[in-house]
């Protein structure tokens, strides 16, 4: 089967998983509307802004009578409409966001006046549209100012605030649910006993589903056993999407693959050349895509973030999902044998300008994951660094 390099296996992911043509839509209250996908192209419902703006606090002028001393006219606050045009030599006092009178085509800015009694005196030459928001200029009524598809942020709620929106149509959050598979494994509410551990991966995964915008559902766990493995994954493949964690390796009992194939599974590549997470498994079943993601806990939530999230991103409507990579200068010389794109627990320092490599255990580390606040992505082709080389990091 396959075996391909990290951005050869994101690309096969996003060349797979396409956006529902008619994905199941919902309405929300903006309140509920962050994190989700828009399903409506979003409008501006007047010009914006409606009538000219001033940028800043200071004069409205005509730009012709500048440099100048000139008469104040009276004043113009935000939310109040102009009562009188601005005469040839004069000037009228305005604020932040009020609107400019007819005659001005210029805001001097109070810091570049200086006042004297009902006068003002400037040497700021005559600059048309200076600090001036023109009618229209941010966008025009009926323009498309929030795109269907787009994502719901912060940003975007401002945008649909100021057009009015207070409920907006989105797409349903995928259902994703999430099987755990191992012997070893228990249930977090089970004290383990020395051999035994925790099932961190589902918790993990759930709140990674959640936080990109799907609906998690936790499975059972499986055993190290065909059978059950095989029945919970059945189940599994009703979702929107599957992720299994463990029994993907070489293992004499990782049976994910096998109950797969049994199931009639597509599988498009089963082996990614990258550090923790090399034995990722994707593919379709029933219908359904699926991802087998490594065990290991740091295995499982990176290859949740490089490839799982793109499928889940695509079948909630977005169309481009990103990856947003930083870059940060390694504080230490590093060193790796070539071939696997490496993904480590990092700590960005100095406002994201540097990182450290922090030490840790292998990809079973969770005490070290908690201590990072980011992953560096070391590049595949390259033998070493030295302090101060740039390398790609991936925040949270
Ligand atoms: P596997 O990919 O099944 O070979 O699992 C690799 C290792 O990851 C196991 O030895 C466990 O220590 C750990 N592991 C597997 N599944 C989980 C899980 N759900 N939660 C925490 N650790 C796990
Ligand atoms: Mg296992």
């Amino acid at each position: 089967m396959a075996t391909l390099s990290f951005t050869e296996a994101r690309r096969v992911v996003l060349e797979r998983v396409l956006v529902p043509p008619t994905p199941a839509l919902e309405s929300v209250w903006l309140t509920d509307a962050i994190g989700r996908v828009l399903a409506e192209d979003v409008r501006c419902d007047r010009d914006m802004p409606p009538l000219p703006r001033s940028l800043r606090d200071g004069f409205a002028v005509r730009s012709a009578d500048l440099p100048a001393t000139l008469p104040i006219h009276g004043e113009i606050r935000a939310g109040q409409m102009p009562q009188t045009p601005l005469l040839a030599g004069q000037a009228i006092s305005i604020m932040t966001g009020a609107v400019i009178p007819a005659g001005a085509d210029q805001v001097l800015m109070k810091e570049h006046a200086t006042r004297t009694d009902d006068n003002i005196e400037t040497a700021r030459p005559g600059l048309a549209g200076e600090w001036i928001s023109a009618a229209g200029s941010m966008a025009k009524s009926g323009d498309v100012v929030v795109p269907s598809g787009r994502r719901v942020d912060a940003a975007a709620i401002a945008m649909l605030a100021t057009v009015g929106r207070s409920q907006v149509l989105v797409t349903r959050q995928p259902v994703v649910r999430i099987l755990a598979t191992g012997d070893e494994v228990v249930d977090i509410a089970r004290r383990p006993n020395p051999t035994e551990v925790r099932n961190s991966n589902s918790w993990a995964l759930a709140a990674d589903v959640k936080r990109f915008g799907g609906r998690p559902e936790i499975l059972p766990i499986a055993p190290d056993d065909e059978k059950i493995t095989r029945d919970l994954i059945e189940y599994g493949l009703g979702a929107d999407l599957l992720l299994i964690s463990g029994g993907v390796s070489a293992g004499d009992y990782d049976f994910v693959e096998v109950a797969l194939a049994n199931l009639g599974a597509e599988f498009y590549f089963d082996r990614v050349l990258i550090q923790p997470g090399q034995p990722t498994v994707f593919g379709q079943a029933r219908g359904t895509f699926f991802f087998g993601l490594p065990g290991n806990p740091l295995s499982t939530m990176v290859t949740f973030r490089i490839f799982a999230e793109a499928a889940m991103a695509r079948l909630s409507g977005v169309a481009h999902p990103e990856l947003h990579f930083s870059r940060a200068a390694i504080e230490s010389p590093y060193a790796h044998r070539p071939g696997l794109t490496r993904f480590l627990p990092g700590l960005l320092g100095d406002n994201g300008a540097t990182v450290q490599i922090l030490p840790w255990q292998g990809s079973g580390d969770i005490p070290a994951l908690v201590r990072a606040n980011c992953i560096v992505v070391v590049a595949p082709d390259r033998e070493t660094w030295t302090a101060g080389d740039l390398v790609q990091v991936l925040t949270a």
